[in-house]
């Protein structure tokens, strides 16, 4: 899980949750150059999706894990962790956008039960899945993929029966001879 938000016009927090590290990566940017530090916490596992408050010390990351409530304190000087948590009742919250991790291999996509679900999010349920780029779905036999190429949409039928692959268009397998419903 990735998640970015612009702090300002040049200025861009990048957040990532891999395994019990919660890395915090703050890119500056300006024309011809881009700069960024970042900083590693031990959070454990993020349980919702962190939030930014903006307040007048800096931005304020709050994050949730199984291991508790932590808050990170962000300023243009570097990246802290507090040790209590600050008065956010006036703050601003800022909004996070979900970014495809560098690191977050497809095999560690699953289905999180705490997670809000998204239609764009890569999920699999029972023996349903879906993933993006190249869109692709897979339910029981069937699947479905929709990429760059338009001619690769594809829908494969099989018989119920023996398992042979066959056309749409048939309404006996031309294997076992079983009758297709469709
Ligand atoms: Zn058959």
């Amino acid at each position: 899980m990735a998640y970015k938000v612009n702090l300002n016009a040049n200025q861009q927090l990048i957040i990532e949750n891999r395994d019990i590290q919660t890395s915090i990566s703050l890119v500056s940017s300006s024309p011809g150059q881009q700069q960024s530090q970042g900083s590693s916490i031990t959070t454990g596992h993020w349980t919702a999706i962190p939030q930014l408050f903006k307040t007048s010390s800096g931005f304020i990351l709050e994050i949730e894990s199984d291991r508790g409530q932590y808050f990170v304190q962000i300023q243009a000087n570097g990246i802290q962790t507090l040790t209590t948590a600050p008065l956010l009742d006036n703050a601003q919250q800022l909004g996070f956008e979900e970014i495809h991790s560098t690191a977050t291999s497809q095999s560690k996509m699953e289905f999180e039960p705490m997670a809000p679900m998204k239609p764009m999010k890569p999920m699999t349920m029972g023996n349903m899945s879906m993933s993006t780029n190249p869109m692709s779905m897979r339910m029981g036999n069937m699947s479905m993929q929709m990429g760059e190429e338009v001619k690769s949409t594809t829908t494969r039928h099989f018989c119920t029966q023996c398992g042979q692959e066959v056309e749409a268009s048939d309404r006996f397998c031309g294997s076992c001879g079983h009758q297709l419903k469709h």
